[in-house]
C-alpha cells in the first residue's frame, strides 16, 4: 500500500509543475493590473521579467491552481521590490532630530508635515516645533499656523519677506535653545520641478542638515509622479518618500515605481486631509493593494499556512515512529530547495523554532544534488528500509550515483544519526545536537 501511494504522490508532484502556458496566461493579467495601477511601464517590464523566470517550473502547493501560485509570487516580489518591512523615519542622536519637507506644490507637504507633527507627539510625547519656509504664497503660512493650532504645535515663521533660508536657520536657533526634540520644515513648492526652487532647497539642506528629507509625492498623480521623484531624490538626495492621498481610488502604483526608481523608502502614506491620517507604509498591504487582489491573498496565504502545517505534523508523526525514510529525505531536500533556507523549513517543525542550534545550520546547493544523486540511485525498498544497505548495495549506489563509496557511507552515516536525532528531538531530548549540527 504505501508504495502505490508513495507513487501516486510522486506522479502529482511531477504534475504540479507551473507550465509556460499558464505563465503566460496569468502574467498578461499581472502586466494589465500593474499598469492599470499606474506603475511605470519599464518598472513594470523588469518586474514581470523577474516575476516569469521564477514561476516557470515552481513547484505548486497542492491547494493552489497555478494562477494562484503565480499571484503568489507576484506577490511576493512586489513585496520585495517596495522593501519588505516597514522603515521607521531617522532619529538624530543628538536633539533636534530635523525633518524637510519637500515635494511639488500641493503634494501634502504642509499637511504631511502638520500629521507627522501630531504623530510625534502622541506616539513620544515630542515636542515638534514647525518652521514656515514657503513664502511664496501669504495663505502658506496661514495654513501652517491653523495646522500648529489644531494639533497644539507651535510654528516659527517670519512672514513673506524673510528669505527662507535665513527663516530656517533662526528657526533651528529657537529650536535648540526651547530644546525642541523635533524640527518640522514646511518648504515650498512648485507646479513643476524647477531650478531656482531646487536651488533653495538645496541651501536649506545644507544649513540645516535634516536627518530626514521626505519628499512628499501625491499618488493621484500617477506616472507624473515618477519623474517628479527621480527630480527631487537627483537633487537632493532625499531619505524618504510619503504617499499622499491614498484616500481616493487610486491603487498606489506609484508606490512601486518610486520605490523601483529611486531606490529610497516610502515611510508613509496619507489616507486623508484629518491630521490622523498618516500611517506606516507596509509593502505587504500595499501588494495587496496594487493587485486588487486582496481576497486571493488571504486565500493564498491560509493554502500555504496549512501546507505547511499538513507537512510538519507528517513529518512529526515520522519522527515518533522513527520512520523517517529515504523518500523523506528527499522530499525534505526537495522543499529546501523549493522553498529556500533550510533554518525556515527546520522552523516548521513543531519544538524547533526556537532552537538555538539551529543558527548553526548552512547547507551548500552542490552538496544537495549530490546526496540526490545518491538517493536517486537506491532502490525504493533501499530507500524505505535504510539498514538493508550492506556494502554490496552501497557499491552499487557509489557506481550508479557517479559519487566515491566514501561519501554514501558518509551520507547514510549522516542520514542515521539525522533519524536518531529527530526521534530523540520529538521525544523532548535536544542533548547531542549541537554537536551533530556543527559536524
Ligand atoms: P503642499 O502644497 O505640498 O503643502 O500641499 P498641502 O499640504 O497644502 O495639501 C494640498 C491639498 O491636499 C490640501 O487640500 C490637503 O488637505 C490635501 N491633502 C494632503 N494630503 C492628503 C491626503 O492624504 N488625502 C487627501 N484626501 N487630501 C490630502
Ligand atoms: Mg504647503
Amino acid at each position: 500500500l504505501t508504495e502505490r501511494l508513495q507513487n501516486a504522490i510522486g506522479k502529482l508532484r511531477r504534475k504540479g509543475k507551473v507550465s509556460e502556458a499558464d505563465v503566460k496566461e496569468v502574467m498578461r493579467e499581472i502586466r494589465l493590473a500593474l499598469l492599470e495601477s499606474d506603475v511605470n511601464f519599464k518598472v513594470v517590464k523588469d518586474f514581470v521579467k523577474t516575476v516569469r523566470t521564477r514561476a516557470v517550473g515552481a513547484e505548486v502547493l497542492e491547494s493552489l491552481t497555478p494562477a494562484q501560485q503565480i499571484v503568489k509570487i507576484v506577490n511576493e516580489e512586489l513585496v520585495k521590490v517596495m522593501g519588505e518591512e516597514a522603515t521607521p523615519l531617522n532619529k538624530s542622536p543628538k536633539i533636534p532630530t530635523v525633518i524637510m519637507m519637500v515635494g511639488l506644490q500641493g503634494a501634502g507637504k504642509t499637511t504631511t508635515a502638520g500629521k507627522l507633527a501630531n504623530r510625534l507627539k502622541t506616539e513620544q510625547n515630542a515636542r515638534p516645533l514647525m518652521i514656515a519656509a514657503d513664502i511664496y504664497r501669504p495663505a502658506a503660512i496661514d495654513q501652517l499656523k491653523t495646522v500648529g493650532q489644531e494639533i497644539d504645535v507651535p510654528v516659527f515663521e517670519l512672514g513673506t519677506e524673510v528669505d527662507p533660508v535665513e527663516i530656517v536657520r533662526q528657526g533651528m536657533e529657537l529650536a535648540k535653545e526651547k530644546k525642541n526634540d523635533y524640527v518640522l520644515i514646511d518648504t515650498a513648492g512648485r507646479l513643476q520641478i524647477d531650478e531656482k526652487l531646487m536651488d533653495e532647497l538645496v541651501q536649506i539642506k545644507e544649513l540645516a542638515t535634516p536627518d530626514e528629507i521626505l519628499l512628499t509625492v501625491d499618488a493621484m498623480t500617477g506616472q507624473n509622479a515618477v519623474e517628479v521623484a527621480q527630480g527631487f531624490n537627483d537633487q537632493l538626495d532625499v531619505t524618504g518618500v510619503v504617499l499622499t492621498k491614498l484616500d481616493g481610488d487610486t491603487r498606489g502604483g506609484a508606490a512601486l515605481s518610486i520605490r523601483a526608481v529611486t531606490g529610497k523608502p516610502i515611510k508613509f502614506i496619507g489616507q486623508g486631509e484629518k491630521m490622523t491620517a498618516l500611517d506606516v507604509f507596509y509593502p505587504d498591504r500595499m501588494a495587496s493593494r496594487i493587485l486588487g487582489m486582496g481576497d486571493m491573498l488571504t486565500l493564498i496565504e491560509k493554502a500555504q499556512k496549512d501546507f505547511d502545517e499538513k507537512k510538519a505534523e507528517e513529518l512529526a508523526d515520522k519522527m515518533r515512529e522513527n520512520s523517517f525514510d529515504f523518500n523523506d529525505f528527499l522530499d525534505q531536500m526537495e522543499q529546501v530547495q523549493n522553498m529556500g533556507p533550510i533554518e525556515d523549513i527546520m522552523k516548521m517543525i513543531p519544538g524547533m523554532a526556537n532552537n538555538p542550534a539551529l543558527k548553526n545550520i548552512k547547507v551548500d546547493p552542490k552538496d544537495m544534488e549530490h546526496t540526490k544523486a545518491i538517493v536517486y540511485s537506491m532502490t525504493p525498498q533501499e530507500r524505505e528500509d535504510p539498514d538493508i544497505l550492506n556494502p554490496s548495495r552501497r557499491r552499487r549506489i557509489a557506481a550508479g550515483s557517479g559519487r566515491p563509496i566514501q561519501e554514501v557511507n558518509r551520507m547514510i552515516k549522516q542520514f542515521k544519526q539525522m533519524r536518531d536525532m529527530m526521534q530523540k528531538m520529538s521525544k523532548g531530548n535536544f542533548s547531542g545536537m549541537e554537536g551533530l549540527l556543527g559536524d
